[in-house]
């Protein structure tokens, strides 16, 4: 069977779901690969050197959907998108299926089977195709690379023979996956780094990372934001107390803030406040990896840059991955060549939905002309 990729539509978006090199590793699986014309472009991969690794450049989106049985993307297909769509065939997408039920629908209308790279259980087996945390990963990096553009002094501290320069300190809130990612290139630079994080257990691993967990003077143990399946839970009033009169207390010294703290499902917890920014030296920077969901700082402009009066530059943007398209592209093509590899036992280029296996069973959200999203609980961890 043939896997086709299409050319992203949204606005901005620079990253594609096959590269050369996944389409070289889909054939091995049986599969003929087929490319929409300039699709990778975006993020560095031409026409030609799909062709070179054996792919089939196709002039449309029209031709595409109608050649291939499997469709591969990166953002959840638009409504046109599906409506284009011949019926009965297979996509494999980011789909984010709570907040697009309409688009369930319609999808369903047209009968397609789809696979949504976003709700692929977060359990062992399936760390090879989980797109969250690979993106999660480069949006952690490149936090703090745009930090570092927007900011006037270096990361590590140096003695040179025009003066002393002092290492600048870097606080990351939540060390999840992008916030572990963030500490990790932050401690690289040579920049002090501490982190925050309600779940404790993260703390060895902050630390091993050369960073300092900030611990808070809290009777009970850090563990108030009681996890549910690895995930936080919203603190309790007095516990967020605490977290804000340490980061008051941290606001005046610390010269770059990353925040990345996220509860499923809720908007993102407001740790940063205005009172916090009016602290912070003139020149520091603050980039919210959580302003898709409101942001963690409270003067957080979605998708923009600010400069405020007190000259802290806060940065909004929600296109981190796209913003490293090769890079992105190259870890997504992979996740979902993971996934083809998953849906395709017989290595024969031909894909089976087993409703048995939770991999594909958490991620598939429609199927046979049903909404089949949410899923049940996985039997494996
Ligand atoms: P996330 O994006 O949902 O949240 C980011 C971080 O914010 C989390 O670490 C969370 O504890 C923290 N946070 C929430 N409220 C906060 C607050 N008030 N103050 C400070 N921090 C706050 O998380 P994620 O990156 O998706 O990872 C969540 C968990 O899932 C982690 O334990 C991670 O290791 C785990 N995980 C497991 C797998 C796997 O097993 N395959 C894959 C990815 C992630």
């Amino acid at each position: 069977m043939k896997v086709g990729a299409l050319k992203e539509t949204a606005p901005g978006e620079a990253r594609v779901a096959l590269t050369p090199e996944s389409a070289g590793r889909l054939k091995k699986l049986g599969y003929e690969c087929l490319v929409e014309k300039g699709a990778g472009l975006a993020a560095s991969f031409t026409d030609a050197a799909y062709e070179q690794a054996g792919v089939t450049v196709v002039d449309s989106a029209d031709a595409l959907w109608k050649q291939a049985d499997v469709i591969v993307k990166v953002r959840e297909p638009s409504e046109a998108e599906i409506e284009a769509a011949p019926e009965g065939k297979t996509l494999i997408s980011f789909v984010w299926p709570a907040a697009n039920e309409d688009l369930l629908e319609k999808m369903k209308a047209k009968n397609l089977s789809v696979l949504a790279m976003d709700m692929v259980p977060r359990i062992s087996r399936a760390q090879k195709m989980d797109a969250l945390s690979s993106m999660a990963n480069i949006a952690g990096y490149r936090a703090v690379v745009e930090a570092g553009n927007n900011f006037g002094r270096f990361f590590m501290g140096q003695m040179t023979a025009a003066g002393k320069v002092p290492p600048a300190k870097v606080l990351v809130v939540g060390a999840g996956v992008a916030g572990l990612a963030a500490i990790g290139t932050s401690t690289s630079l040579g920049a002090i780094t501490l982190a925050f994080d309600v779940r404790p257990e993260v703390a060895e691993q902050i630390e091993s990372m050369g960073a300092e967990f900030v611990y808070l003077d809290f009777e009970e143990e850090q563990t108030d934001g009681a996890e549910t399946g690895g995930y936080a839970a919203p603190s309790s009033p007095e516990f967020r107390e605490k977290q804000l009169e340490k980061f008051r207390e941290l606001a005046p010294d610390v010269d770059i803030v990353i925040t990345t703290a996220l509860i499923p499902n809720r908007p993102a917890p407001e740790l940063w406040t205005e009172d916090m920014v009016e602290a912070m030296k003139p020149g520091s920077v603050i980039v919210d990896l959580a302003a898709e969901r409101g942001g963690n700082c409270t003067l957080t402009k979605k998708d923009e840059r600010i400069v405020t009066d007190n000259d802290v530059t806060i940065i909004g943007y929600t296109d981190f991955p796209s913003r490293m398209a090769t890079q992105s592209s190259n870890l997504y093509a992979t996740n979902i060549r993971h996934m083809l590899d998953d849906l395709t036992p017989e290595k024969d280029g031909k894909p089976v939905i087993d409703m048995e296996d939770d991999v594909i069973r958490g991620s598939l959200v429609c199927h046979e002309g049903e909404i089949t999203w949410p899923p049940p609980e996985p039997k494996t961890k």
